[in-house]
């Protein structure tokens, strides 16, 4: 019977899973261990947090007193250092040993730092924790010279809170139009767009070499000649899963800590969850997940397994992102589409892609509108066949078309 669980990482997955365990009747110990002062939330690190709008407090995951109502306790400013799952024991930092019957890694990852020459200057800033933002932030001062490097979603999103706080912003990315899986390429374009219509200068190409120049940074872009020059560079260039723990103790890692479909990995008293967990479908790996809402689903699975309860049913996946004042939610698979229809113009005030294939909604983007992402959720999970016509039509009412 599982009666100790201990939780390593304080993040959306980790909590979540404290949250589902209890919230299913777990009467046991639940333990997070996390290196931070509390846990919090990561998306608003390169939004509201970063414009300075909201504080540590306001991205708590969960207020104080709910680690006491939850009876989940927290240790924190404490990292885990080893796992003996046969032995029951998980090791950390101060030296302290704790006993458990079931180990969840919610460990999360870091952000990635590929090997340019020069990256290693202090003028080149990553964002993934909110220490990496109070450091950043002071860079992101009026009139300051940009680089954001890598246009995908936390880089997009850097650089338009960025020209918010009044930098000068060049965002680079080898790709020509990032998120076209995701979101189809016509509205990848419009929102890779929306840079060069706020000012940013958005620039197709990698970098090859940093050069610390003291008060300011030079990066050399693939195909110039002359460097460019710099106040502060971000990278937005990806993460690296922390699968070391998992390593380290001799559980099945392959580019993420490999996982059954109820989050299980090679141990059968070791789980992972978020971001590092990599699911194993049918003899297949799936590629990670790198989603808030991801991470927390995996959470409620991660509970239900020790719960020896059902899984929350799968649901398609969603992820939002904000930047330059619109709001953008896909759901789904848009790359499976082989057929799309508009709901709206782009220029309207908000507008929704879906994509369709033999007759049923596989994926669904929008900006400005979760109604119609929320709706194709539903149509997508319930297996609603879809009339392509009516879907393009905003005349017709969303809710008639989700019952079909
Ligand atoms: C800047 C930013 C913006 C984002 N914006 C969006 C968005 O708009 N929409 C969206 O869908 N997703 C967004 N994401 C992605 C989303 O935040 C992640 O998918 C989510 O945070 C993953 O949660 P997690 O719990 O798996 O990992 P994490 O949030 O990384 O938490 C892992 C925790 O584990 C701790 N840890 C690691 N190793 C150890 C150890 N050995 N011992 C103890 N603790 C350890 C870490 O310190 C960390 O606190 C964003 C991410 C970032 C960084």
């Amino acid at each position: 019977m599982t009666e100790r669980v201990v939780i390593v990482g304080g993040g959306i997955a980790g909590v979540s899973t404290a949250g589902a365990l209890r919230a299913g009747g777990f009467d046991g110990d639940v333990t997070i261990v996390d290196p931070g002062e509390f846990p919090y939330d990561r998306p608003p690190l390169s939004k509201d947090f970063l414009l300075g709008v909201k504080n540590g407090e306001q991205i708590a995951l969960q207020p104080p007193r709910w680690y006491d109502d939850q009876r989940v306790r927290l240790v924190n400013r404490t990292a885990v250092t080893a796992l003996h799952p046969a032995e029951g024991k998980v090791e950390l930092s101060d030296g302290t040993v704790l006993l458990a019957d079931r180990v969840v890694l919610a460990t999360g990852g870091a952000a990635a730092r590929p090997p340019i020459p020069g990256i290693g200057s202090e003028r080149v800033h990553v964002l993934r924790t909110a220490e990496d933002a109070d450091r950043l932030r002071p860079a992101l001062a009026p009139g300051a010279d940009v680089l954001v490097v890598g246009a995908g979603l936390i880089g997009a999103e850097v650089a338009s809170t960025a020209l918010r706080l009044g930098c000068e912003v060049t965002l680079v990315d080898p790709v020509a139009v990032p998120l076209t899986a995701a979101l189809g390429p016509d509205l990848a374009a419009w929102l890779h767009g929306l840079h060069a219509r706020h000012g940013i200068t958005a620039v197709q190409a990698g970098v090859e070499a940093f050069a610390d120049r003291g008060e300011r940074i030079e990066a050399r872009l693939a195909g110039e000649s002359a460097a460019r020059s710099y106040d502060a560079v971000v990278l937005g260039v990806g993460m690296v899963p922390h699968t070391g723990l998992a390593e380290r103790a001799g559980l099945e890692v392959d580019r993420g800590i490999v996982v059954d479909a109820g989050q299980v990995t090679s141990h059968p008293h070791v789980l992972a969850v978020g971001d590092p967990a990599r699911t194993r479908h049918d003899g297949v790996l799936l590629p990670r997940t790198e989603h808030w809402e991801a991470a927390r689903h995996d959470g409620a699975r991660a509970a239900a397994t020790l719960l020896g309860a059902e899984a929350p049913a799968p649901t398609a996946p969603w992820f939002w992102t904000d930047r330059h004042g619109r709001h953008v939610e896909a759901v789904g698979h848009m790359d499976a589409a082989e057929l799309t229809v508009v709901r709206g113009g782009f220029d309207d005030p908000s507008f929704a892609v879906f994509g369709l294939r033999d007759g049923f909604v596989v994926a669904a983007a929008a900006v400005d509108d979760s109604t119609a992402v929320r709706a194709a959720r539903r149509m997508i999970d319930r297996r609603v066949p879809a009339d392509a016509g009516k879907l393009a039509d905003p005349a017709v009412n969303l809710r008639g078309l989700m019952r079909g």
